[in-house]
């Protein structure tokens, strides 16, 4: 190859949190880097996000945590309570305690304010050229690369890199690429998003169930509320999950509110009106991937984050999945330039056993928080026995996972 810069080009499709954040990955390992993102005028829409320990670790490493922490919140803990009662069932320190546990941060935040953040430093680094209102259509693969198609403005522009990096989200278009990927499939379930000010009427009747420094997670029969702080405190963002039917694809689809207010009707009266309160909802279907599916080709094409692997929400990790796979997926390329085949078997090698384990942590959530009856009193007196301490010790494994040393472990 003549062109020594061109052959280790590589070509991003989707400038969400995976898009970016492999775009990053890649520069800092000195890859020069061409991210398109579809959206003319990018913004992560949806509210709020937890971000675990074993992302912002990684974040920190890319120069990106900085730019965080003067708009997401550490909250003190996560608690567990009864819907019904506003009872606590369990709670788990985070705070002090996770940073010195899992050696990074717990923070939740805004996505505006991540997505912020992950485009500032990408604007910053000269090695990436980002385009907007750009989308990747097709590639065609050869031996000394790739050539991919690029909509622009009505014109059709090609670019050759040496990888495609598919991260464009759970209703990926190029997943076709990959030869076996699957569709995804509607999980059952609908997720129900609305952010509030801090100060809003609807919260205060909550009191002290409703702790401004905390997440909380309201647990009912077959559907559960998670609270929290975003935009430094100044506002709380809720979702909830419940079972439904799919309103289509997108973030913020408006869906008739009915069934998410039959789900809490019988929730404790002030959540019950919380709920009924809360004013506008936006609702997102849950769409899954099996994770075992592939996610790479050797010619030259690999997916990341939601692409991959898209998961239902219960263990809050999806976002984090796909920031430790963009880290991950750098590092191989960054040890084997030349083996791009290794390099990619060795990315699927390294992230599909925890994207497994992060899969079956979140569908055992599922199963848990929305039990009832027998069920839902054995969950109760089984967290009631365990200290945080404990209850922090069972999530080692998923925010204390470093991903330098995974890669250390998987030559
Ligand atoms: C209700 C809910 C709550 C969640 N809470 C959490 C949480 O607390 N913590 C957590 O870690 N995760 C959470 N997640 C998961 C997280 O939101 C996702 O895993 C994450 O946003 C996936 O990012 P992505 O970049 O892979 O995909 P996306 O954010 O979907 O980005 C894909 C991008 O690709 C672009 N695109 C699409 N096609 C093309 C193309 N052909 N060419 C160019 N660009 C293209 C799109 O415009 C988009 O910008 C939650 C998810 C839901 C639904």
């Amino acid at each position: 190859m003549s062109n020594p810069t061109r052959s280790r080009q590589i070509v991003i499709a989707g400038g969400g949190i995976a898009g970016l954040t492999a775009a990053l990955a890649f520069a800092q390992r000195g890859f020069p880097v061409q991210l398109f993102e579809r959206a003319a005028n990018p913004q992560e829409a949806g509210a709020g996000l937890q971000l675990s320990p074993n992302a912002t670790r990684i974040l920190q490493r890319l120069g990106v945590l900085d730019l965080l922490r003067p708009v997401a919140v550490a909250p003190e803990a996560v608690v567990l309570r009864n819907a019904s009662t506003l009872g606590e069932v369990a709670r788990v320190p985070l705070g002090e305690a996770a940073a010195a546990r899992w050696g990074a941060p717990y923070l939740v935040l805004h996505r505006a304010d991540l997505y912020g953040a992950l485009a500032a430093r990408v604007a910053q680094d000269p090695a990436i050229t980002m385009t907007t209102g750009a989308a990747l259509r097709d590639a065609a693969f050869h031996p000394m690369g790739l050539t991919a198609s690029i909509d622009v403005d009505s014109r059709v522009r090609e670019v050759s890199g040496l990888l495609l990096v598919a991260a464009d989200g759970v209703w990926s278009s190029l997943r076709r690429l990959v030869d076996g990927a699957p569709e995804s499939r509607f999980s059952g379930r609908v997720a129900w998003r609305t952010t509030l000010r801090a100060d809003d009427p609807a919260i205060a009747p909550l009191g002290a169930a409703l702790g401004r420094d905390v997440v909380t997670t309201f647990l009912h029969p077959r559907a559960h509320l998670v609270a929290y702080p975003v935009r430094a405190g100044a506002a709380i963002n809720l979702v909830a999950i419940t079972g439904g039917v799919s309103p289509g694809e997108g973030w913020s689809t408006r869906l008739d509110p009915a069934p998410l207010h039959a789900a809490f009707g019988d929730a404790a009266a002030p959540l019950a009106r919380l709920v009924r309160d809360a004013g506008t909802w936006t609702s997102w279907p849950l769409h899954a991937i099996d994770p075992g599916a592939p996610w790479s080709d050797k010619a030259g094409v690999v997916l990341v984050g939601d692409a991959a692997h898209a998961m239902t929400p219960f263990a809050a990790q999806g976002a984090a999945a796909a920031i430790e796979d963009a880290y991950v997926l750098a590092a191989v390329l960054d040890d084997a330039p030349n083996d791009l085949a290794g390099a990619l078997a060795r990315y699927e090698k390294i992230r599909r056993p925890r994207v497994r384990r992060v899969v079956r942590r979140a569908a055992f959530n599922a199963f848990a928080w929305h039990a009832s009856g027998p069920v839902a009193a054995v969950r109760n007196a089984i967290l009631a026995r365990r200290s945080g301490e404990r209850l922090a010790a069972d999530l080692d494994w998923l925010y204390g996972w470093d991903a330098d040393a995974a890669l250390r472990a998987t030559p």
